[in-house]
């Protein structure tokens, strides 16, 4: 909140970030507000987002569809209008194939893949009015890489690259923009809470900071500047694309095949 930005490309727009209370999603919602966006929080439990006139705290579950219709009523009744979704309340899955009954495939695919459409079938009314639409999707590394023990993250990470460039193509003539960000592993609570799992924390963290091509995690901040760039007129040619943030992680090989 108490950041300053001298790049106001968001002055004058209205964004909603779902997810918008943790980790990513709060960092996303801090720099369009640093750029001179107004934007609503959409989260499961949004107590923790700051009470201001630039910002809306709204409760919503993406897998409920009453819910999102409601939040993007409140959005278009407070500040009148909608030009930015961010689409980046997602959750987590461990295991194989072999883990996994159907209704855990459900429940996952609900909330990380339908729950995006949910948001973006709400909010596109009002986006077809807006002069500089925008969607950015997150999605995750584990679109794009074979991640062992993560096949319904997967599964469902790749299914929002591909949602995001067939939307992309859906609505470009209408003048909405839809792209993608693929943040490689950030330091996140989520991560906070999967490294507080080893016995040593303080050694998986070291170890997994390692592991990365620059040497440490992603921070929220660089995934919110790559959204901000992908939902900001200054991006207005790009569209359909998934943008890495990961360090290198997706495209670099740092050895010889
Ligand atoms: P986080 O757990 O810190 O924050 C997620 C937020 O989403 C929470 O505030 C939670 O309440 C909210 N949320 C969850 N389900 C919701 C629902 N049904 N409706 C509304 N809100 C809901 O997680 P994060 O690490 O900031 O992850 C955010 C996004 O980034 C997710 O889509 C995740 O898949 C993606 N991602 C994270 C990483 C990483 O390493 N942290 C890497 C790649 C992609």
């Amino acid at each position: 909140m108490s950041r300053q930005n001298d790049i106001r490309d968001f002055d004058g727009l209205v964004a909603i970030v779902t997810g918008g209370a943790s980790g990513i999603g709060a960092a996303i919602a801090d720099e369009l507000r640093a750029r001179g966006a107004k934007v609503a929080a959409l989260d499961l439990d949004p107590s923790s987002v700051p009470a201001d006139e630039q910002t809306l705290a709204v409760r919503c579950d993406v897998g409920d569809d009453a819910s999102v219709r409601a939040a993007i009523s409140e959005v278009v009744a407070t500040w009148g209008g909608l030009d930015v979704v961010v689409n980046n309340a997602g959750i987590g899955a461990q295991g194989t194939v072999a883990d996994n009954p159907d209704d855990e495939w459900a429940r996952v695919l609900d909330a990380n893949v339908v729950g995006m459409a949910r948001v973006a079938r709400a909010a596109l009314p009002h986006l077809r009015r807006s002069e500089h639409a925008a969607i950015v999707n997150t999605g995750s590394i584990a679109a794009t890489a074979g991640l062992p023990d993560r096949v319904l993250y997967s599964a469902s990470k790749g299914a929002v690259h591909a949602m995001t460039r067939a939307m992309a193509a859906d609505h470009i003539r209408e003048g909405i923009r839809v792209n993608a960000v693929s943040p490689g592993t950030a330091d996140t609570p989520w991560i906070g809470r999967l490294l507080d799992r080893a016995d040593d924390p303080a050694a998986e963290r070291a170890a997994l900071n390692a592991r990365q091509p620059h040497g440490r995690l992603v921070s929220a901040d660089e995934v919110a500047g790559a959204v901000a760039y992908l939902a900001s007129p200054l991006s207005g040619s790009t569209t359909g694309v998934a943008l890495a943030v990961d360090g290198g992680m997706q495209n670099l090989r740092l050895r010889p095949l």
